[in-house]
């Protein structure tokens, strides 16, 4: 979970992902970025990180984000990783941690929408935000239903102009934001 616990799984240095040498705090006229990886692990997940306080706070989510506000999606919270793995896409090599291949699937900038420090939303377990991304935008709101080893919260998209119940860009829109690549062009 903590930054110190993602440096120590990276101490080898033979995995492709950034090691990260300290908390970095971006220089920019827009947002707070954030990033989904499709992540194609052992169990394929997406891995929906948000900039707060020089680190990318992570959530696992299995079925990936919606842009329905009927569904919630399951995410599970993981370790904070570096600002520079928002970049990371290729493949990690069988026996390391998180060994598939990943892309970038959608990033671009957020706003806290509530009118608490981001790290006091993530304690008290409720996160609201607009993201300003390539396939995502709008309101959606992250909040607790486990803590402990298994943190585990819901993601939802809030009923605004950007919902849309007929969208499904998980499905249909599998190519990297970055690169335009899929997953299976990754060598
Ligand atoms: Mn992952």
């Amino acid at each position: 979970m903590s930054f110190s616990e993602y440096r120590r799984r990276r101490r080898s240095g033979r995995s492709p992902e950034p090691r990260g040498q300290q908390r970095r705090r971006r220089r920019g006229k827009s947002g707070p970025q954030f990033v989904i990886q499709h992540h194609a692990a052992r169990n394929d997940h997406y891995d929906f990180r948000l900039e707060i306080d020089g680190v990318l706070v992570s959530w696992a989510i299995p079925k990936g984000p919606s842009v329905n506000p009927q569904d919630r999606r399951m995410a599970r919270r993981t370790e904070d990783h570096p600002l520079e793995c928002g970049k990371f896409e290729g493949v990690i090599p069988d026996g390391e941690d998180g060994a598939g291949r990943v892309i970038v699937w959608d990033h671009g900038t957020y706003d806290n929408r509530t009118e608490h420090e981001m790290t006091t939303c993530l304690e008290r377990g409720h996160l609201s935000f607009r993201l300003d991304g390539e396939k995502l935008r709008g309101g959606y709101a992250l909040t607790r239903i486990r803590e402990g080893d298994d943190e585990t919260w819901l993601l939802m998209k809030r009923r605004d102009d950007d919902a849309d119940t007929q969208r499904n860009p998980v499905r249909n829109e599998p190519a990297s934001a970055l690169s335009g690549r899929r997953l299976d062009e990754l060598s």
